[in-house]
């Protein structure tokens, strides 16, 4: 069934053409229709069985950091892409990577519990019983330590839940806190209970997040099982990611490296993952208050915040070994241009299998080069340098890009115009967030690209998702605005030092939003058994990927001038800017207010005293602030980029090479040398992982993070250096913009 259903979508691909009138952004109409020619023979290419193939062979053992089968992966690859004529190879770093050597998490008192930390084999998934190479469930740059203490539950464990800790008249100094997975990534959770003077810290899988609240469990369905519990690393990437010992440098052989002391991404305290089979015990022990209602999970038992008195055996300690890296890089020399480069990546690396995370992203990835290597031997030849990166150590850190990115730093500085990164892949809607000047370019690409289930456009497709959503508050720009919006970066995967430590034009993309929800996330049953069973049976969803990236990879290398536009990215900043503005206004209306309500007592009265809450402490009134120096700038920004359109519509394809520099250096102009307050290596003006929600991005950051973490000294020099650098920006698109028209014949 699934061969013939396979046949008629490859007929529907080729019958569906697209609007050939449409030309191509930075295409001149000949070479417009010459370039729709070949990406209809690309997206031809990729076989939903070759997908399914590769995912077999990747996912057959698991493969972690310094397991023996990410070496042999790394190793298949490149034969297998030599194979296809390709110059493939590997580059090899050296880092930091833990695993534990011991674990204990048991309850002492007020009963006795030993936590199994452990999986169980599945009989029916025949990789989960590879125990001798699976690791164990931990949590990678965890320090190492051992601690008896009282147990609070903290919720989510983001600030806002010491907060209401706090209230609640419950410190956590001292205690072993435990929080559940989500809400925010979950280094930050370690990271937050430190800084409140935890000793230990347990994150768990509650069955309302990812288990049975959510669908049937494993294997009768994708929820987590019991005894599931999510690996995951907890280094302090929104400070620096990659290795800890060599932060802004490649982490080569010879890299000069930091004592194990002083990498300050290490965490404050210990910590572990637990299942909720492993938790459930641990959280029926707790006396104290009942928590707030939002604090609940499914579990079956009134939920206690502590402390105590359910006391906690907490004993961690690792092997702090260096481990290499195996990155496979692949190199497409260009024709015209091949010091401008197009560079596309997924990781390899798994916690354990990993048939979801990140094979789903990385046999797509594979294909899209099998279907350069076929078009090459047609004739086709890429503009510009087309490098593909296939990653090791993503998972503990981002650890092969970032090492990577930093050994590189100068030579991508000079020549990579864009970077295009995936990871796990599932069915539904092509999610995309990246760099706004990139908006127009992959809408373009999304509207070229099939959806396997409705045979819409997959741009089609998300549009009227939007539409159908009745939460949007934003339909009626739905319906007018050309493009859809993409979400801003923060980070969770490998576009992070090309984006935010360089300022490369990056795009993340990958299907998903139908399905499991994630369930198997970082445990032993991510595997090819789950994934064919329960997120994209068809692999039709891996071919759309391949589809996609490779168009848009594609079409980027072979456009005369980059396809970058300004005007939905100077749009995109003002909305930023109104973001901000009503942040401040609102922060203050809401300190006035509380204040008020402090002093008129409304926090006694209202007090039930079976459930007592302290009512919050007076806050100083946050200053009035001055947003014009990014006012002015945005404006500035707004006119060069109508500029550069009208300029570009004029003379269209007629553009000197001089153009595409100034093309490719627009993303680096949103850089400030200094970098962010407390994490230099963060450098980018308008997009960061916020330093307390860890993936979350912010934008405009360091403004907006002096807001809200209330250091008021800070902003004006934030906003400052935010305005900066869109006057250099937008100085850089008006000289683009002018040797456009220049360029012109006459
Ligand atoms: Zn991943």
């Amino acid at each position: 069934m699934r061969r013939i259903f396979a046949v008629l979508c490859a007929c529907a691909v080729t019958v569906q053409a697209a609007d050939p009138a449409r030309p191509l952004r930075g295409y001149s109409n000949a070479q417009s229709a010459t370039e729709r020619e070949w990406e209809q023979k690309l997206r031809a290419i990729p076989t939903t069985e070759n997908v399914k193939e590769y995912m077999r062979r990747l996912s057959a053992r698991p493969h972690h950091v310094g397991s023996p089968y990410d070496k042999d992966n790394a190793d298949w690859l490149v034969s297998k892409l030599k194979g296809w004529g390709l110059d493939a190879k590997i580059e090899t770093f050296d880092v930091l990577f833990p695993t534990p050597k011991e674990r204990v998490v048991e309850l002492v008192e007020p009963t006795q519990f030993k936590a199994r930390l452990d999986e169980p084999v599945i009989s029916i998934d025949p990789t989960t019983d590879q125990k001798s190479e699976q690791l164990p469930t931990y949590h990678a740059y965890a320090h190492d330590g051992e601690v008896t203490a009282p147990l609070v539950y903290v919720n989510y464990g983001i600030p806002a839940d010491y907060e209401q800790l706090e209230r609640m008249g419950v410190s956590v100094q001292g205690k072993v806190v435990i929080a559940r997975y989500g809400a925010s990534w979950r280094g930050i959770k370690p990271k937050v209970a430190a800084e409140h003077g935890a000793t230990a810290c347990l994150v768990y899988s509650d069955p309302k997040d990812d288990g049975y609240f959510r669908d049937d469990i494993y294997p009768n369905g994708p929820a987590r099982p019991p005894d599931g519990a999510q690996r995951g690393s907890v280094m302090d990437m929104p400070v620096y990611p990659g290795d800890p010992l060599t932060p802004g440098v490649g982490a080569t052989a010879d890299a000069k490296r930091l004592p194990l002391d002083q990498a300050v991404t290490i965490t404050k305290i210990p910590v572990l993952p637990i299942s909720y089979a492993d938790a459930t015990p641990l959280l029926k022990a707790l006396g104290g208050q009942v928590v707030p209602e939002a604090w609940r999970g499914a579990l079956p038992f009134t939920y206690h915040v502590g402390p105590g008195p359910a006391k906690v055996h907490m004993k961690l300690m690792s092997n702090w070994d260096r481990k290499p890296l195996y990155d496979v890089i692949v190199r497409i020399p260009g024709a015209m241009y091949p010091d401008e480069w197009i560079i596309r990546g997924n990781h390899h690396d798994a916690w354990v299998n990993g048939a979801d995370d990140p094979v789903s992203g990385a046999s797509p990835e594979m294909e899209e080069l099998r279907a350069f290597s076929e078009l090459m031997k047609q004739g086709w030849k890429p503009k510009r340098t087309i490098i593909y990166a296939f990653w090791d150590g993503e998972e503990p850190g981002l650890l092969g890009s970032t090492e990577w990115v930093e050994t590189h730093a100068e030579e991508l500085q000079r020549h990579a115009a864009v970077y295009i990164n995936t990871d796990a892949n599932g069915r539904g809607y092509l999610n995309i967030q990246g760099s706004h000047t990139l908006e127009n370019f992959v809408n373009e690409v999304a509207k070229d690209i099939e959806d396997p289930e409705t045979r819409l456009t997959v741009w089609k497709r998300l549009r009227l998702r939007a539409l159908a959503n009745p939460a949007s508050n934003n339909r009626a720009e739905t319906r007018t605005r050309a493009d859809l919006r993409i979400g801003a970066l923060g980070s969770g995967s490998d576009y992070t030092a090309f984006l935010d430590h360089v300022g490369i034009a990056s795009l993340n993309m990958g299907f998903g939003g139908e399905g499991t929800g994630g369930g198997q996330y970082h445990s032993i049953y991510d595997d090819f058994y789950y994934y064919s069973h329960f997120v994209d049976p068809t692999f039709m969803y891996g071919r759309a990927l391949a589809q996609t990236v490779g168009t848009a990879v594609m079409r980027l290398s072979d456009a005369e001038v980059l396809p970058l536009q300004f005007t939905d990215f100077s749009e995109t900043v003002r909305t930023y800017l109104a973001e901000l503005k009503k942040l401040a206004t609102d922060q203050r209306t809401e300190i006035e207010e509380r204040n008020r309500n402090i002093e008129d007592g409304v926090y006694q009265a209202t007090n039930d005293p079976e459930r007592p809450l302290l009512p919050p402490s007076k806050q100083p009134v946050p200053p009035f602030l001055n947003f014009a120096p990014l006012e002015n700038a945005v404006d500035l920004l707004s006119r060069a980029a109508e500029k550069y359109e009208s300029s570009l519509t004029r003379v269209g394809e007629h553009a000197s090479p001089a153009v595409n520099a100034k093309l490719i250096e627009s993303e680096r102009r949103l850089l400030n040398d200094s970098g962010l307050p407390n994490r230099p290596w963060f450098k980018h003006t308008l997009y960061a992982p916020g330093f307390y929600t860890g993936y979350g991005v912010k934008t405009i950051p360091g403004a907006r993070e002096a807001i809200e973490q209330k250091r008021w000294a800070e902003f004006d020099t934030q906003l400052m250096r935010a305005a900066k650098a869109l006057e250099n920006e937008a100085d850089l698109i008006e000289s683009a913009a002018n040797q456009l028209t220049a360029g012109a014949p006459k």
